[in-house]
This record gives structure tokens, C-alpha cells and sequence, in this order.
């Protein structure tokens, strides 16, 4: 029974992604079973964690917590480690078939690395991976045959649409979009959004990093890069549409003209359970939807002369080579610093801007170019604001 259990290693497991992915476990013990959970600063979330799931190891990144952790853990035979190195490390212990990356930004690439590296599955959520080295992790989950599984709802969505589909029949992929909080805002009414507005998403309750990220079409724009790579296909036929009610989580269009679309109410939890229980389905009681209570989808083109981190994001994978690295790299820091309240939300936008103009350009980057670029502008991005 036990040797038939699915053994997932979920990243960043005190963050929602993570806490999510622990409901469905839970629910389904038969199916699942923790063998790796970590986290960055939560130590005390991930001992309780730690105790209702027993994993073999844990990782606690910031390792001022280590000592707290293994005092609690270790006499339990829980195996704890500190520091991002042990990421890479956890994530290729043979007990894990699956690894949920629900660590946020750049900090999932390298464990992401790892863990194709040693065949583990992986369940995507970390979007940020395909964002900054999409060509380096494809080639690399083709050499070593492993399934890069989408937990982003979107993603899920068009992957589920794409089941028993030949591949070479995509004609475009829809990329629904909620539109965020600031939806219909034009650009001075942005000017002076606050942190507690911009983090208030009308539709989803998520980490601050990417509600912040929905609210300036971000989010939107790091999607269409992952879409490219998850499923090859050129930008160019990838369309965002603004679709408010959060239904439609996404849809293919055939070569012959036919859309599959796939809908719900939003809960991350039904994409996570998807990747986590992939080729099949399990039952659950998640809330369902109803048409009844949805007389109404409307839909509308987003507005890229006033979201322009979705036009950024186009121009850098448009651009290709490191240009969507630094636009990651520049984001992250521009969302830290208007989570401090250091910049206003449109200094987002050319903070972003100004480091894709200044940093070298590199066309073929290797894994040293991608971590040489994000660190330097990171360093660009800080002594600009
Ligand atoms: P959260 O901020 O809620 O959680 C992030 C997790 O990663 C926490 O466990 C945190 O630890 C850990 N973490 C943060 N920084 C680091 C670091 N530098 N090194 C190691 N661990 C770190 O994020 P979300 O769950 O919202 O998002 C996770 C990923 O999933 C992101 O890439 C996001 O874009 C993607 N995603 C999220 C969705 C959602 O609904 N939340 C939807 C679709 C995609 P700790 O809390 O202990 O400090
Ligand atoms: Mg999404």
C-alpha cells in the first residue's frame, strides 16, 4: 500500500500554494504521502506541518531558524536541514516521485534544476522558473524525460483542454485574465494606488508577491512566457483576455477553428489536486459551479499602454535570451520596494524598463549567465530606486 503512494516534496510549503497543496494531501492520504516540506521563514508553521504530515526531511532556508527546528524535529526522526543549497539536495531523495515548486521568484529555479535533473516530476507552480530560463528547462526535462506538470490555473486549464490532442493542432491559446483590482483604471488614477488596494485581488487570495503582480497585469504578462515554453507555442498566438469573473480559467483554439475551454469557480486547489493526481482525476468536494449564479461573462482587451508590465513582458520574450530574466529579476525588486511603500505602482513599470535598457544583453545564456544577470540587476534595480 504504502510503496503505491505518490511521494511529494512541495516546496515552499508554508505559503499558499503550499498550505493548499497540504489540504489536498490530507484529504487524500491514500493517494499521497509528504516526504519533503520547506519553507523560508515560517519555522514554526513548518514544525506544526511537520508534525501532521512526518515527512522524512525538512528544509528551513533562513538558517537563524535551523536550531529551533531540529530541537523540535529531529527526536521525532524527521531530518532537518537549513539553507537554499539543501533545497537542491532534498528534492533528489528517491522517496519523492513529485515536486511541487511553490517557492516564489527566481529562488525555484535552482531546486527546479535539481529535481529534473534527478527525474522527479515536477508540479509547476512556480512560474517564475519558465519565466527566467523557459529554454534551458525544457531542454532539460526532454534530455531527462520528465513532465513539467502546470499547477498555474491558467496553464492547468489549457492543459487539460489539450488532453487526447495532437500538439501540432494548436492554432492560439486564450489566456483569461481577471484584470486585477485596478481593472478600467486609466494612468493617473494608478498613480496613487496604495499597497492595502493593490493587494486586495477581487477574485483570489494569494501570496503578496503575485497579488501584486495581478494587479499591474504582471502576472499576466509572466504567463505568457510560461505558456510559451510549457506548450510551445509562439507568442504571437497567445491572447490575453480580460475575463473578470474568473470562470473561464483558459482555452485552445484548434487548427480547425473549435475553442476548449476549461471552467470552474476559482480554488487554486482543483489545479494543485490536478498536477498532484495526473493522468487521473480524484473525486473531491470542492464547491461547484453553477451557471445560474453566472447569468453574465463578459470580456474585454487589456489595456497595455496603461499596464505596461504586460507590453514589458512581451517585448523581453519577444527579445528572447536573458531579456525575460531581467525582467523577472527588475519585478521582483520593484514589488518589494512598493510593498514598503519605497516607490509608487507606475515607478514599477519603469524601474522594470530602465534595467531592461542597461543590462547587457545576452542571446544564448547558460545557467551561469541567467544567475550572473539576475544577481546584476537585482544590484541595478535596488541603486535605481
Ligand atoms: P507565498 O508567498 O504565499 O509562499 C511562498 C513560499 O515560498 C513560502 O513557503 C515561503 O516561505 C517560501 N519562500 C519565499 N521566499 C523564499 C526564498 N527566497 N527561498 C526559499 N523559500 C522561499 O507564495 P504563493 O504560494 O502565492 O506563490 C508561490 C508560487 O506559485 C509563485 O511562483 C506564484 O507565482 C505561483 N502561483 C501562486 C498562485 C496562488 O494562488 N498563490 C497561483 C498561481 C501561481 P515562508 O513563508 O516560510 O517565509
Ligand atoms: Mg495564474
Amino acid at each position: 500500500m504504502y510503496m503505491n503512494k505518490k511521494g511529494v516534496a512541495i516546496l515552499g510549503s508554508t505559503g499558499s500554494i503550499g498550505t493548499q497543496a497540504l489540504e489536498v494531501v490530507f484529504e487524500h492520504q491514500n493517494l499521497f504521502d509528504v516526504r519533503v516540506l520547506t519553507a523560508n521563514n515560517n519555522y514554526s508553521l513548518l514544525i506544526e506541518q511537520a508534525k501532521t504530515f512526518k515527512p522524512n526531511s525538512v528544509v528551513i532556508t533562513n538558517e537563524i531558524h535551523y536550531e529551533t527546528v531540529n530541537n523540535t524535529l529531529s527526536p521525532l526522526g524527521i531530518k532537518v536541514y537549513a539553507g537554499k543549497s539543501s533545497l537542491c539536495d532534498v528534492v533528489s531523495e528517491e522517496s519523492v516521485d513529485v515536486v511541487l515548486t511553490a517557492l516564489v521568484g527566481f529562488s525555484g529555479l535552482q531546486p527546479t534544476i535539481s529535481a529534473i535533473k534527478a527525474k522527479k516530476t515536477i508540479a509547476l507552480a512556480n512560474k517564475e522558473t519558465l519565466v527566467v530560463a523557459g529554454g534551458l528547462i525544457s531542454q532539460l526535462c526532454e534530455e531527462n524525460s520528465v513532465s513539467l506538470l502546470p499547477v498555474d490555473s491558467e496553464h492547468s486549464a489549457i492543459f487539460q483542454c489539450l488532453v487526447g490532442e495532437s500538439p501540432n493542432s494548436i492554432e492560439k491559446l486564450y489566456l483569461t485574465a481577471s484584470g486585477g483590482p485596478f481593472r478600467g483604471f486609466s494612468r493617473s488614477q494608478l498613480e496613487n494606488v496604495s499597497k492595502k488596494s493593490a493587494l486586495k485581488h477581487p477574485n483570489w487570495k494569494m501570496g503578496a508577491k503575485i497579488t501584486i503582480d495581478s494587479a499591474s497585469l504582471m502576472n499576466k504578462g509572466l504567463e505568457l512566457i510560461e505558456a510559451r515554453w510549457l506548450f510551445d507555442v509562439a507568442v504571437e498566438n497567445i491572447e490575453v483576455v480580460v475575463h473578470p469573473q474568473s470562470i473561464i480559467h483558459s482555452g485552445v483554439q484548434f487548427e480547425d477553428g473549435s475553442i476548449i475551454a476549461q471552467i470552474g469557480i476559482p480554488d487554486m486547489k482543483l489545479p494543485i489536486q490536478y498536477a498532484l493526481a495526473y493522468p487521473g482525476r480524484i473525486k473531491n468536494n470542492f464547491k461547484r459551479f453553477n451557471f445560474f449564479d453566472y447569468p453574465n461573462f463578459s470580456f474585454e482587451k487589456p489595456d497595455e499602454k496603461v499596464f505596461r508590465n504586460l507590453f514589458l513582458a512581451k517585448k523581453a520574450i519577444y527579445k528572447g535570451g536573458n531579456m525575460p530574466c531581467v525582467l523577472n529579476a527588475a519585478n521582483e525588486i520593484a514589488v518589494d520596494a512598493f510593498l514598503k511603500e519605497k516607490i509608487g505602482f507606475l515607478n514599477m513599470s519603469d524601474l522594470i524598463e530602465n534595467c531592461m535598457e542597461k543590462i547587457t544583453f545576452v542571446k544564448n545564456p547558460t545557467l551561469e549567465d541567467y544567475l550572473y544577470c539576475d544577481s546584476e540587476t537585482r544590484k541595478l534595480a535596488k541603486k535605481l530606486i
